[in-house]
């Protein structure tokens, strides 16, 4: 029997923060909570161990979070460079623009795990709704 609050959809945002299940937000869609140890910051459990959604929906899925994550990437250097200039500020007269490539590349170094897992939790918020069976 399901009372209201159950068939209440969770937050999506806070849902895809903590990169839940798309389908029950309730199981991790990472191994690891943490990017720690980075050689295993993107293993991703075959099933939701909540609801038994498959992640990798179909061969490639994942494919197209290449571009999920360049997107990201250029919004990441976009929100730097307005924080650059605001703090720091652009002109030609020093080397403000080197120290700003700089800058912009330790950080997108350094952010790279979380805009790589990121992608696929945004991707597949596309593709899979709150208590859809339809990837069952
Ligand atoms: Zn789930």
């Amino acid at each position: 029997m399901n009372t209201q609050m159950e068939n209440k959809a969770p937050n999506r945002l806070m849902s895809m923060a903590t990169m839940k299940c798309p389908n029950c937000h309730k199981g991790s869609m990472y191994k690891n909570k943490s990017i720690l140890p980075l050689n295993e910051f993107m293993v991703m459990p075959e099933h939701c161990e909540v609801c038994g959604l498959k992640f990798e929906i179909e061969t490639g899925f994942w494919f197209g979070t290449g571009y999920v994550s360049y997107a990201l990437s250029v919004g990441t250097i976009f929100v730097l460079a307005v924080i650059f200039a605001l703090t720091y500020g652009f002109t030609w007269r020093n080397n403000s623009i080197f120290i700003f490539i700089g800058v912009m590349i330790s950080a997108l170094v350094l952010l790279q795990p979380w805009i790589m897992r990121f992608s696929r939790v945004l991707y597949i918020y596309v593709f899979v709704k709150y208590k859809s069976s339809a990837f069952k």
